[in-house]
């Protein structure tokens, strides 16, 4: 790739880096080894020093994976550089090649983390070595290694150490094109809440040849109340939820049948179109319920039964009256008078990020397209924090993830050579543009 004369990004380079880091297994969730998470962490200090890293700090959080910063002194403004070496864990089933060798096939790279987040990595080292480690603008590096299992010891950095990550303009690198060769910024982020919702209909569990038929069995009334939050188009069902309109991209719905691997002669839920579904408005579902399992389950009513039902807030809308709102919902609906108990956990607000004309300047000019503009479900603990600490930086969402092909946090994950490459030199003429302003 070649379009500015002065930048091009070594491709070689960048998929040898990248095999070498898929290769090592850095899950860093309970039951799994330490080792590899240091291993990664010194393969990305190792990394960061043959980029001509000026400082490599390595930051330590007890029983976390170390956060690594490297700095590349530069005039003019400061830019963060944001990816991750931890991965999702990877369950033999259904992967057709082991999942921590990495095996390239039509232009992809075959691996866990090959494509969330090491592609992210090696997309920054490369925009790093196209100035041969002497960028045009003062350069940050942050590749943390605690992301994927929710306690992202980074967002402490934030809190003890504000001047290490103090930036100018975010780069988060953890996100992807909604389809391969298709430039994308991601320009919002929902929010996110959660309710226990817990219901009481006996003392105890009854024998259900004795009782069943007269005694109220809490699941059943549970599985009523869930019903009530959609109508039967599959559309939210709750008053008083503030949704809009999406004035981006449109997702076109063959797409979005085939990305999100929709099932032949399944219907979609929801009416409209589908950007306005899923990035615009609320939207309800069910992650867990406590419910004896199908093996072994014996033959009682029911006395109690819990579930837990996730909200998703588009921007715009406030969480607090949101989770409210899908509160008097279902304490209105309950049915047969059972007893309830709802437990409203707290909420991420949602976030809506103002364009930086310079990085879709440079990601339209590295795809050689025009950009879109799309909402994300990613980052939003990171987002959110680094706003809440660092107000007046500039945030760019973008990656090597494609939502068509990369499967993250699926089996047979795999990450597009190209796309990497290309965000690399989109990074590459984004720090040259930020130099010239
Ligand atoms: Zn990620």
């Amino acid at each position: 790739m070649h379009v500015d004369q002065a930048l091009t990004v070594d491709r070689e380079r960048l998929q040898s880096d990248l095999e070498r880091l898929v290769a090592i297994p850095s899950i860093a969730f309970e039951g799994y080894p330490r080792e590899p998470l240091d291993e990664a962490a010194d393969l990305v200090e190792e990394l960061l020093r043959d980029a001509r890293a000026a400082q490599i700090q390595r930051v330590d959080v007890p029983g976390e994976a170390p956060t690594l910063v490297a700095d590349f002194p530069g005039a003019g403004p400061t830019v963060l550089l944001y990816s991750h070496y931890d991965v999702q864990p990877a369950p033999a089933d259904g992967w057709e090649t082991d999942p921590f060798t990495p095996t390239v096939k039509d232009g992809r790279v075959y691996g866990r983390g090959a494509a969330d987040d090491k592609s992210g990595i090696v997309a920054h080292l490369a925009a790093l070595r196209a100035f041969d480690g002497a960028p045009p603008v003062h350069v940050k590096l942050v590749v943390e290694g605690s992301e994927e299992n929710g306690r992202q010891a980074l967002l402490g950095v934030v809190d003890e150490q504000p001047d290490l990550l103090r930036a100018d303009v975010m780069v988060i690198a953890d996100n992807g094109n909604w389809k391969v060769g298709e430039p994308t910024l991601s320009q919002t982020l929902r929010g996110h809440g959660k309710l226990v919702v817990t219901l009481r209909t006996l003392d105890g569990a009854l024998h259900s040849g004795h009782f069943g038929g007269a005694a109220p069995d809490a699941l059943l009334a549970l599985n009523r109340l869930i019903a009530t939050l959609h109508n039967d188009d599959g559309s939210v069902a709750v008053q008083g939820l503030q949704d809009g309109d999406w004035d981006g991209t449109e997702w076109p719905e063959p797409d979005f049948r085939r990305q999100a691997r929709v099932l032949d002669g399944v219907a979609l839920v929801g009416s409209g179109a589908i950007s306005d579904r899923v990035w615009a408005r609320h939207a309800i579902s069910v992650l867990g319920l406590d419910a004896p399992p199908v093996e072994g389950a014996g033959n009682i009513v029911i006395p109690e039964a819990r579930a837990k039902i996730a909200v998703r807030v588009p921007p715009g809308a406030d969480p607090v009256q949101s989770l409210a709102a899908v509160e008097r919902h279902v304490r209105a609906n309950v049915p047969w008078g059972a007893r309830i108990d709802v437990v409203v956990e707290p909420a991420s607000t949602p976030i809506a990020l103002p364009a930086l004309p310079e990085a879709e300047r440079a990601l339209e000019q590295a795809f050689g397209k025009p950009v879109a503009r799309m909402g994300s479900g990613g980052s939003v603990p990171l987002v959110a924090k680094l706003r809440a600490a660092y107000p007046d930086a500039s945030f760019v969402l973008w990656g090597a993830q494609d939502s068509d092909l990369a499967r993250i946090h699926a089996a047979n994950e795999s990450v597009d050579l190209g796309e990497i490459a290309g965000i690399a030199l989109a990074e590459a003429l984004l720090l040259k543009e930020l130099s010239s302003t």
